[in-house]
This record gives structure tokens, sequence and C-alpha cells, in this order.
């Protein structure tokens, strides 16, 4: 019997009329059934998260730490279960950089935010005037999240907005509705009813939540195409947004890096999540005289790693995702090879069932080429020679994305001018794709607008309000 999962709208679960399959991308099994969401259970959901706000955001400041401990203690509690169901339809497997990782970032981000806090400062207090400056929530927030990491990213979005006193709308990919809407039905269990409400649908349900005029503030997490979309449609009701977007991050090798000690963080950097991860080292520019030696120590540490079904818990990369995105990973290498780039490693499809694409080096690339200049989001690194390191940072930054960069050095001054010229959100020395509840994160150009984490990650869910008194 196919389990079904519903929506939690006002702290109860509304069926749909219609319900769709959602498929395991490692073995073609159907998972679960996924409501089919309307504009109708959408405005249900904004109507139950405006009822809720006109009290939550009046809650105490106790309160709302409570609320997203609760949170983290509730994925806590219930980790194996949305483990397992993150595994079975997002594909990731449950050990390494997999399901049970991203249940724990989960519940480090909803603890961590808990013990933030946005205090009111005094501006001025003299003896004609006292002027105050406070932080207040916005209303209903909507969020939009993607596929590849959708139980972490749902939690990134809901808890700063709850913990400034907000309410929350939220809407899942519908490639991976179904842990967020589980999560979301335990989450909501320990909240006031419509403090978090969940709905599923297709990406004209996330157009209805960009464009809704009792919405008042959007986080959305995908891809630039649609991210300029939602800033589009949401212009008219002049929402502020927070978009994080896709990547294309450069990583830059000088001549002097220790190879033996950086090629697993190098690896790892490239290849979390199967490379499906906005943040994750896509095109690396190593220097003539270590390429290679950098070819050949990722080849040798990237074939050991296990791929496969990831309920088997000796395997650590999974599928891709969805069929569409393991069409992409095949047309972008074969477009490469079709213009001289050298296989090192993988380089097809793996065969049999599942989307698997092996772990793939490409060598002989060179910008220009679409594996270079556009986002992979998937298991191939290009790997592109330079001579000069002046002209490898130009072409790290000759582009429009603006996520991470990286480089990798011995010299702490070297790599250190280096960073100080790549363009990107975050630059990392001698390592690539960290992320950190107390480290704001965010892309430049158009890889997003403002930043997540941290205290300025709190600051996007609120308004200044300032009161000026005469004394
Ligand atoms: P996507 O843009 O296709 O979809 C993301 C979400 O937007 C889904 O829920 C979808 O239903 C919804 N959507 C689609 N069209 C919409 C519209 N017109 N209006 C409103 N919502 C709409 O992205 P994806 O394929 O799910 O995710 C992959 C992309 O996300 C990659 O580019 C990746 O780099 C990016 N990403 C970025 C970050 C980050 O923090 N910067 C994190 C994860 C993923």
């Amino acid at each position: 019997m196919l389990r079904q999962f519903e929506m939690t709208i006002g702290g109860r679960s509304v069926p749909a009329t219609a319900y769709q399959t959602i498929m395991n991308p490692s073995t073609g099994a159907v998972v679960g059934l996924c409501p089919v969401g309307t504009v109708e259970h959408l405005d249900q959901a904004v109507i139950a998260a405006e009822q809720a706000f006109a009290s939550w955001r009046h809650s105490s400041d106790s309160q709302r730490q409570a609320a997203c401990r609760a949170i983290a203690r509730v994925v806590t509690d219930n980790a194996r279960e949305l483990s397992v169901l993150l595994t079975q339809e997002q594909g990731k497997p449950l050990k390494g950089l997999g399901s049970e990782f991203e249940l724990g970032g989960c519940a480090a981000w909803a603890g961590y935010t808990a013990s933030l806090g946005l205090p009111m400062k005094v501006i001025e207090d003299s003896p004609s005037k006292r002027i105050e400056q406070h932080r207040e929530p916005l209303g209903v927030v909507g969020s939009i999240t993607p596929w590849n990491w959708p139980l972490m990213i749902a939690i990134w979005h809901i808890v700063p907005a709850i913990r400034t006193g907000n309410t929350v709308v939220i809407k899942p990919s519908p490639f991976t509705p179904l842990g967020t809407l589980r999560m979301i039905e335990l989450i909501a269990a320990v909240l006031p009813p419509g403090v978090v409400n969940v709905v599923a649908g297709g990406d004209d349900l996330g157009a209805a939540i960009s464009r809704h005029g009792r919405i008042r503030k959007l986080v959305f997490t995908g891809s630039i195409a649609t991210g300029k979309k939602v800033m589009a449609s949401a212009a008219p009701s002049l929402k502020p947004l927070t978009l994080e977007l896709g990547g294309n991050d450069a990583g830059i090798v000088l001549p002097d890096a220790d190879i033996a000690k950086l090629v697993e963080p190098m690896f790892w950097g490239a290849f979390i999540n199967s490379g499906q991860t906005c943040g994750a080292l896509k095109r690396l520019y190593v220097h003539d005289s270590v390429h290679d030696q950098v070819c050949q120590a990722l080849v040798e540490f990237g074939r050991q790693i296990p791929m496969g079904d990831g309920m088997d818990e000796s395997n650590v990369l999974g599928p891709l995702q969805n069929e569409r995105q393991f069409r992409r990973v095949i047309e972008l290498v074969e477009d490469a090879k079709s213009h001289g780039a050298k296989v090192l490693l993988g380089g097809a499809p793996r065969g049999g069932s599942g989307f698997f694409y092996p772990v793939s080096f490409l060598s002989e690339v060179a910008d220009g080429m679409r594996i270079v200049d556009e986002e992979q989001f998937g298991p191939v690194l290009p790997i592109i020679r330079y001579s000069n390191v002046d002209d490898a940072i130009a072409r790290a930054n000759g582009t429009d994305f603006g996520l991470d960069a990286s480089v990798w050095g011995s010299d702490k001054a070297k790599t250190a001018a280096v960073a100080a010229r790549l363009e990107a959100g975050t630059v990392f020395i001698n390592k690539h794709a960290e992320i950190a509840p107390n480290v704001p994160f965010g892309g430049i150009k158009s890889s997003g607008l403002g930043v997540e984490f941290g205290q300025e990650g709190l600051e996007a869910y609120t308004t200044i309000k300032i009161v000026n008194a005469a004394v």
C-alpha cells in the first residue's frame, strides 16, 4: 500500500483532490503519493499564516527561541524516518555527506538560530529625546525550495522567519516534496497552528506564491532562470526577496599547492551530493606545473568512492536526482567530448537502472565550452590548465555567476592575494563548499540577492522600526 502524504495548513492535515507518484531516482520504485495543491490551497495557507501572525508577532523572545529548539528536537527525534524518506526520494545516500548528514544540519541550524537575537538598539538617549531602533517581523513569509538539499534548505528558510516573529508558507520542489511535507507536519505539531504551513505543487504554484499580494517576504532557493522570474513577479507587491541561486564556482590551484594533502577536500568540494550543490566546485583551474599531478591524484581518489543505491550503507554517492538533470549532464559531457575534451575518468552514464552518472574528470577543456561556462550540477569536474595566475583569476571572474570560489596553495600571502581578487560571495582557501549557521552565505552578480545565516541572515526577515520620543 502506497504511503500518501498531506499538506499541513493551519495545524491540520488538508487532503487534495489529486495525488501524484514520486519516484526513487536510484531504483525507479514509487516512494509515495504527493498531493497536488491548488491556488485555493495556497490562499487557505496564507489566511492561516496571517491569522497565526496576529498573535505570533507578539510572542516573546523566549517563546520564539523555544520554538526553534522544539524544531531542532523534533527533527532530531524523527531523523531516522526523515533520512530514509530523503534517501528514497532524493537519492543521496544515508551515509557520507548524505541524508543523515542533512538531518544533522537541520538540527544544528535550528538550534543555533535559537541562540541568535536582534535586540533593540538605543540610537540616541539625550535630555531632549530617546530614539530606539526595533526589529519587527514582516508578516507571512513565502518559501520556495529546490530538490538538492530539500530539508536543510527548508529549515534555512523557516527557522529564521519564525525566530523573528513571522509565519511561513513553504512549497517544496515537485521532485522532492515528501520529506518536506512530513517534516513540516511534525514541526507544525509543536508550534501554534498556522505558524508554519506547507503546500505542494508544481512550478505554477511557486509562481502563485511569488506574486501573492498578502505574502510579505519571499525566500527562494533555486536556479538563476527561475530567480529572475520570481523577482519580476514579486515586483508588483514590492516584496523583499532573499534569492539563493545557481553557482559555477571556480577553484585556482597555485604551483605550490600540497596536492597529496588537498586532494580529499578538493574532491568533496566538487562531488558533495554528486555535484548537485549550489556552492560546489564546478571548474578547476590548475597551474601547468602541477596539472598532471592534480589530474592523477583526483582520478585515483575519485575512482574508489562507492556510488549506488543510498539505502546500501556502503555507498557514499548517489544518482542524479531526476531525469532532466541526468540528461543535462550527459549533454554537457558529450558537448565537451565533441570539442576535444579528454575523459580522465567516467564520461558516460553507468547504464542499468537509476540516474547514475559516475564520478568524472575532464581535461583539455577551456572557457567557451559549455561544461566550463555553465553550471553542470552533477558529478563531473572540468580541469582547466593555466600558466599565468592573472589570467586564471580573470577567467574565474569572467562570468555572471558569483557564489563561491577557492584558491589552493601553501604560501599564505599568495593565497590571500588571490582570494582578495576573486569575485564571489565566499572565497575559500584550501577548502570549498563549507557552510555554517553563524557565517553569512549568499551570492553576488546573478548568483543571488542577500544572505542567509548569522545575524545578517536573520535581519533579512525583519524591518526596522524607529520609535523617536521627545523627553
Ligand atoms: P528551479 O529553479 O527549477 O526550482 C526551484 C523551485 O522553484 C521549485 O520549488 C520550483 O517548483 C519553483 N519554481 C519553478 N518555476 C517557478 C516560478 N516561475 N516561480 C516561482 N517558483 C518557481 O531549481 P532546481 O532545479 O530545483 O534547483 C537547482 C538550482 O538551484 C541550481 O541552479 C542550484 O545551483 C540552485 N541552488 C542554489 C542554492 C543556493 O543557496 N545558492 C542552493 C541550492 C540550489
